[in-house]
């Protein structure tokens, strides 16, 4: 046991190692407030030392991977995958969607799903301003799902939110978007709730496939250097191994390897090997996929649930992945990729 306590440890050994994943757990669990995250997490008052915000961060090495495993109770587990019962290649059937959607409209789908039928009472996304700059953001509409989707490259704090959405608007039961890291910790604090006071309200974590994220000035900054202005860019992609930026009068604004920005990732992400968001209730991505599908992994009970009912709901046409090309071998090799090359 370090003799290092509370905020203090949390910055000597992940914020200042830079392995901090921005996923928000430390401001929104603080049980004296004092956390506040701009660019980084940072003392606002006088710590507590009760060690809840390092106890509860993703990146510090926790003794309960089975445990989160167990939440899952999954049927098949694949080594790169981790855990699932089925997965799929889906697609929303309303322009609606598909006009704002980022690929097939699948994570939009569960939540508009889910918010209708009173399943849940709201969920944490992340909206952007008209320069992406992104904004973790509590949705309780199906207005505000679809004022949220897209794809925001730069990291955004969900999970900070999840103190006003639980304590301050009383919330009972919530999804949560998010990229496997912000995954991660909310499978923490599901595992302790009494100690987090926050976990018994996440009913349902939807996980972003995710290779890696970037801070936001320094993706601004490269797009800058490149003379793409952000405030004319209505569509981020990364697929084929490319960076693409799509304007909004329907140009190519960039088109790079994104091998060429792997030096730009935030640095936790060197350190991660979760491509697929593997504790996540249902994983959503698009590689595996057809263009505009989406890759939607069901791995629990509650996630085999919601997605019975949105198929139910006729919105969404959806076929097995064995049937789709380049398929689950794809999904397969990143994942392995990621888990090969992350730092120790
Ligand atoms: C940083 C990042 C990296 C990704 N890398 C890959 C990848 O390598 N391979 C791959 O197949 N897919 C990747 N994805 C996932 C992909 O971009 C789509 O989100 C996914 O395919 C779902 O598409 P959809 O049309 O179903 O989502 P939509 O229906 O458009 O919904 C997307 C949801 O994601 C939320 N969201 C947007 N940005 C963020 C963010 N920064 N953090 C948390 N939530 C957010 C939105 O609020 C919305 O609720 C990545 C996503 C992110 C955020």
């Amino acid at each position: 046991m370090s003799s290092i306590v509370g905020f203090p440890r949390l910055m000597i050994e992940v914020i200042k190692n830079d392995k901090c994943t921005l996923c928000g757990t430390c401001e929104a669990i603080c049980p004296n407030r004092v956390v506040k995250i701009n660019e980084k997490p940072a003392l606002k008052g006088a710590c507590l030392l009760c060690d809840v915000c390092y106890a509860f961060c993703p990146i510090v090495d926790d003794a309960a991977e089975e445990a989160k495993y167990k939440l899952l109770n999954p049927i098949f587990k694949n080594e790169s995958i981790g855990g699932y019962m089925n997965i799929y290649s889906a697609r929303s059937k309303l322009k609606k969607v598909l006009n704002v959607a980022q690929d097939g409209g699948i994570v939009t789908s569960f939540l508009i799903s889910l918010i209708e039928n009173k399943v849940i009472d709201g969920a944490l996304i992340t909206t952007v301003d008209e320069e992406w700059r992104p904004k973790p953001t509590i949705a309780t509409s199906k207005e505000e799902v679809l004022n949220g989707s897209g794809t925001s490259y730069a990291v955004s704090s969900n999970l900070k939110v999840l103190h006003e959405a639980v304590v301050e608007r009383r919330l009972k039961k919530l999804a949560v978007v998010g990229t496997p890291c912000q995954i991660n910790a909310m499978r923490k604090l599901q595992l302790f709730p009494s100690v987090s006071g926050l976990g018994s309200e996440i009913y349902l974590t939807i996980g972003l496939f995710c290779t890696e994220s970037f801070d936001y000035d320094i993706l601004r900054q490269y797009l800058e250097r490149n003379d793409v202005d952000i405030r004319n860019v209505k569509k981020f992609d990364i697929t084929r191994g490319k960076f693409l930026v799509n304007g909004k009068d329907g140009e190519n604004l960039m088109d790079v390897p994104i091998k060429e920005m792997k030096s730009l990732a935030r640095g936790s992400c060197h350190y991660c090997k979760d491509y697929t968001a593997e504790y996540a209730d249902i994983s959503v991505g698009s590689v595996g996929s057809p263009d505009g599908r989406s890759t939607v992994i069901i791995r629990s009970k509650r996630g085999s649930r919601a997605f019975k009912r949105l198929n139910k709901e006729r919105n969404i046409e959806c076929i097995p992945m064995e049937k789709v090309k380049p398929g689950i071998d794809l999904i397969i090799k990143l994942s392995h990729r990621k888990k090969e090359s992350a730092r120790l």
